[in-house]
């Protein structure tokens, strides 16, 4: 166990970091943030930032020496960072993990190789590839690009019968991909796991997510689905998180499907987006859980304590004018967090809000409102 007033270390400076961040020190640990680009939000509440690229030895270095564990707050990291670190100090979750969820290709396989339900699939490098591919698959389909990809960036759709394959490579960029079949979903839910050394494993409740352009826009929880719905995308995460070994915490992003069976859509070995909601309506919050998971402490209670639904903000929000937060401040229900990042640009993630409620319906009706009134 790695106790309080030890130091967390974390690759990673964006939101997820600084939450994570602010959870360890409220359990009383130092927090030390390494992060290519300076005045990052986790910086900002960091002992210290280490504001160097992820290849830099002498920095990945200074981490290990000035960190009792560390971690990542997102999956794009390069593995060769976390493999350097992780012969100088505790590192969770294992480089592996890394290596398998931030390449669609190798989270695919390893879906299919540990036969966990997911969307049909075929790896493409070629024109020819593509051509196979679509024969197998059919449309409609989406073409993702193997590595570096999120909040759909990098996706083809296509949905006509029989699309010039010629001219979708083209538009593609012809690189590596997944073509992945078209999934006819009712929703889209994640389940957030964590794992500790110990073998302890819990679930968070499971969310429903709206997205928009992308990009999530609502998270309500819980999830309006039955219960045995909730119970097997829960027992499918832990699954999940005991097949990859992990230590440390998981976002399992899922469909639930139009004949009522669950596919994985994504993987992500850290906190999620659709977690936020956790920091105001369970008693332990995804970045407690995941502080408490890499340092080996108990796992803490995930009980939901009211229904929610989180908002996030974007920086859209700031085009033209300032955003109006008097109305969500004067809810009494409603909590306002902001990440502290300078710049708003269309599309970045600036800060969220979540709604507590009697009924998830209710938190979702309310959230939709005070969103209107930003
Ligand atoms: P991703 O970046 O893979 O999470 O995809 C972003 C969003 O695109 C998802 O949240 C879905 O709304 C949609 N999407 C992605 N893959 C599929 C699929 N195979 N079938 C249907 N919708 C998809």
């Amino acid at each position: 166990m790695i106790a309080p007033g030890s130091t967390l270390g974390i690759l990673g400076g964006g939101q997820l970091g600084r939450m994570t961040g602010q959870a360890a020190r409220s359990l009383g640990y130092d927090f030390v943030v390494f992060e290519p680009q300076d005045h990052c939000p986790a910086g900002h509440i960091a002992g210290l930032e280490i504001n160097a690229k992820y290849s830099d030895r002498a920095a990945l270095e200074l981490l290990a020496n000035s960190s009792d564990v560390v971690t990542y707050e997102f999956e794009n990291v390069p593995v060769e960072a976390t493999h350097a670190l992780e012969k100088r100090v505790t590192l969770h979750p294992r480089p592996e993990i890394l290596h398998i969820c931030q390449n669609r290709e190798r989270e695919k396989n390893f879906l299919r190789d540990n036969d966990i339900p997911c969307a049909p699939f075929a790896i493409v490098d070629s024109l020819s590839d593509l051509e196979n591919a679509l024969a197998t698959i059919g449309t409609p389909s989406v073409l993702k690009t193997a590595a570096f990809g999120y909040d759909g960036k990098g996706q083809l759709k296509i949905s006509q019968e029989n699309p010039d394959t010629a001219a979708v490579w083209e538009q593609f960029g012809k690189h590596r991909a997944v073509l992945e079949g078209w999934m006819d979903f009712s929703m889209e839910i994640s389940v957030l796991v964590a794992a500790n050394e110990q073998g302890e494993i819990s679930t968070f409740p499971v969310a429903e997510n709206i997205h928009t352009n992308h990009i999530l826009d609502y998270s309500i929880v819980p999830a309006r689905i039955s219960e045995d719905l909730q119970r097997a995308a829960e027992a499918l995460a832990k699954d999940i998180a005991r097949k990859l070994g992990l230590v440390g915490l998981l976002g399992v992003e899922l469909f639930v499907l139009r004949d009522g069976t669950l596919a994985v859509n994504e993987l992500a070995p850290r906190p999620h987006n659709s977690g936020h909601y956790t920091l105001d309506a369970c008693v332990t919050s995804q970045f407690e859980q995941f502080v408490r998971a890499v340092c080996g402490l108990p796992l803490g209670s995930t009980k939901l304590l009211s229904p929610v639904t989180m908002v996030n903000i974007l920086g859209d929000a700031w085009i033209g004018r300032d955003p109006d937060f008097a109305e969500l401040l004067k809810h009494p229900e409603a909590k306002l967090h902001l990440y502290g990042k300078a710049q708003a640009r269309p599309g970045r993630k600036m800060g969220h809000f979540t709604v507590l409620a009697d009924t998830a319906d209710a938190s979702y009706q309310l959230a939709q409102d005070l969103k209107t009134k930003l």
